[in-house]
């Protein structure tokens, strides 16, 4: 039996998976034959876990144990303000573990964000082996091109603790440029938009014959499909508060009804110019009798509310322009990526932007698994190659790396949108007196500051040589390999020690961590049937 290796867009709110049959890629269904597969988990009393549309069937009934948008968590501190703003808002239950790390409790158990990730990706795994009729082994898994080193290394965790072995953790926006560009030898100036449920990102790429270089990339991790769904909330209970003097601020339960009713609406004003909204039973007035809310919406008054929200979108795309130093006019095709952008009004100010026709012809919910299923089939045929047989993928840095020196000061060691792999080497003395140890503080980001930067964890040098300060050297090393994931070590000069113990990455699971629950996880039952 041949080898097989999916490609699998694992989103915040939809998860995606793709193979390439017969030189041809192929979204894989479920038995339903749906290609969409909600990133929700759902913990069932019985024990069972549930995934995708059954799950998401449980976010009314059993909003505890439903765990959605983990993509938000995953490789994130517990003090990162996306982490806050989750505990804030969502019905389930995050708390502190090791390093940092979020996780979550259901049913009286706690699991790492990258567990929770594992359970929709062996989801996908499997409904691709049905599908196909044969073990599914190998995948490419993407990530939005802004994920940081901790991200990643929590996301090919999550592929690993799934029984997958990760080819290559891929950015989003290059995946779908490979749906679009693979192969054809184009010379073309390209830009991703990717408006999906919870974020936006817009990517810039450069394809000369085989190359797939990304000049840039920019992006709001608050920006989403979601942002319109609470507009509408919004409004539905100003009506309801109109209708029946009923406020129904701090109903949980009730706003939960109209978030969902909401995002039908939106979706159904893709296709047609108004919509005729019932939502039964949403709450109950003085005398215990149940009341309605019953309106009409048309896809004009959706778009009033919505448009300051897209015009949000193009202030990252000036940035993104402004990053690759290109002109709006220099690009030469717009990919539209990502649920949203089936809006009419996204696409229509998408074209305005950028002065011309969009290109959606392959579906925007699947371009990026299908891109990354072309180049896991790629790598699975000639292993060891940078991105197979076709092209050569150029990637870049979302922020820069550096490490804290003197004064709270950031000592930048490799820049914001290099180009990666990449490998660079710093030399630093000691600041004091027979210092005998270095912390070497990695963060990201390009502020001066060190602490108005992220920190990503930090490295021990030791033993080193007593001496007067600036005597002593240390060199230190930033590696980035092509899924993105940073290795730093460090080195005395002197002794010529090398220190490269693995820097604890704050937000992701250590390595063992990552081994038992592979462990673990290899002896579960099926849980997705
Ligand atoms: P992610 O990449 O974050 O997982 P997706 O690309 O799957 O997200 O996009 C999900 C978002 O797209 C949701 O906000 C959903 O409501 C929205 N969406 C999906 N289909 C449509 C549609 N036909 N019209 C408008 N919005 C849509
Ligand atoms: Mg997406």
């Amino acid at each position: 039996m041949s080898k097989i290796a999916v490609g699998i867009d694992l989103g915040t709110s939809n998860t995606v998976v793709s193979v390439v049959h017969g030189n041809k890629a192929h979204v894989i269904p479920d038995r339903e034959g749906r290609k969409v597969h909600p990133s929700v988990v759902s913990i069932h009393p019985k024990g069972d876990i549930l995934v995708g549309q059954e799950a998401v069937r449980r976010r009314v009934i059993d909003p505890s144990n439903t765990i959605y948008s983990v993509k938000r968590l995953i490789g994130r501190t517990f003090r990162h303000e996306s982490v806050q703003a989750a505990i804030r808002r969502a019905p389930y239950r995050i708390e502190e573990g090791e390093h940092q790390q979020p996780m979550v409790r259901s049913r009286g158990k706690l699991y790492t964000i990258s567990e929770m990730s594992a359970f929709i990706l062996r989801h996908v795994k499997k409904l691709a082996e049905q599908y196909l009729g044969q073990p599914v082994e190998h995948a490419v898994i993407t990530v939005p091109a802004n994920f940081n080193d901790a991200q990643r290394e929590a996301t090919k965790a999550a592929g690993r603790i799934a029984g997958l072995n990760v080819l290559r953790i891929l950015n989003e926006p290059t995946a779908a440029a490979l749906a679009y560009g693979y192969g054809q030898g184009l010379n073309t100036t390209l830009a991703i938009y990717d408006f999906g449920g919870g974020t936006f990102d817009t990517t810039i790429l450069k394809l000369a014959d085989r190359v797939f270089e990304v000049l840039s990339t920019a992006g709001d991790s608050f920006l989403g499909g979601d942002d319109i769904d609470e507009k509408l909330v919004d409004y539905m209970a100003q009506l309801f508060l109109r209708q029946t003097r009923i406020d129904l601020s701090g109903n949980v339960s009730a706003l939960a009804r109209l978030r969902q009713v909401g995002e039908q609406v939106k979706r159904q004003l893709s296709q047609r110019p108004k919509a005729q909204v019932q939502v039964q039973q949403v709450a109950f007035g003085p005398g215990g009798q149940p009341l309605d809310l019953a309106f009409s919406l048309t896809r004009d008054r959706l778009n009033s509310m919505a448009k300051e929200l897209v015009q949000n979108s193009f202030l990252i795309c000036d940035e993104a322009l402004g990053l690759a130093n290109i002109d709006v006019t220099l690009v030469d095709e717009v990919v539209l990526v990502g649920g949203t952008t089936k809006m009419p009004l996204v696409r229509e100010s998408v074209e305005g932007y950028f002065g011309k026709a969009a290109r959606a012809d392959i579906n925007p919910d699947e371009v990026v698994s299908v891109g990354a299923a072309i180049q896991a089939a790629a790598l699975l045929r000639m292993p060891g190659m940078e991105a197979g047989v076709d092209s050569v993928l150029l990637d870049v840095t979302p922020r820069a790396l550096g490490i804290a020196v003197v004064g709270g000061y950031t000592e930048v060691i490799i820049d914001r949108n290099a180009q990666i792999p990449v490998e660079q080497t710093r030399r630093f003395v000691t600041s004091q007196d027979h210092q005998t140890q270095v912390r070497i503080q990695v963060c990201q980001g390009e502020s001066r500051r060190f602490d108005e930067n992220q920190a990503l964890g930090e490295l021990v040098l030791d033993n080193l040589p007593p001496a007067p300060r600036g005597e002593v050297q240390v060199e230190v090393t930033f590696e980035i390999d092509t899924d993105g994931i940073l290795q730093v070590s460090a080195m005395d000069m002197e002794t010529e020690q090398e220190q490269s113990a693995e820097i604890h990455v704050l937000g992701a699971p250590s390595q063992e961590e990552t081994e038992a629950l592979i462990e673990k996880h290899a002896s579960d039952l099926p849980a997705t049937e």
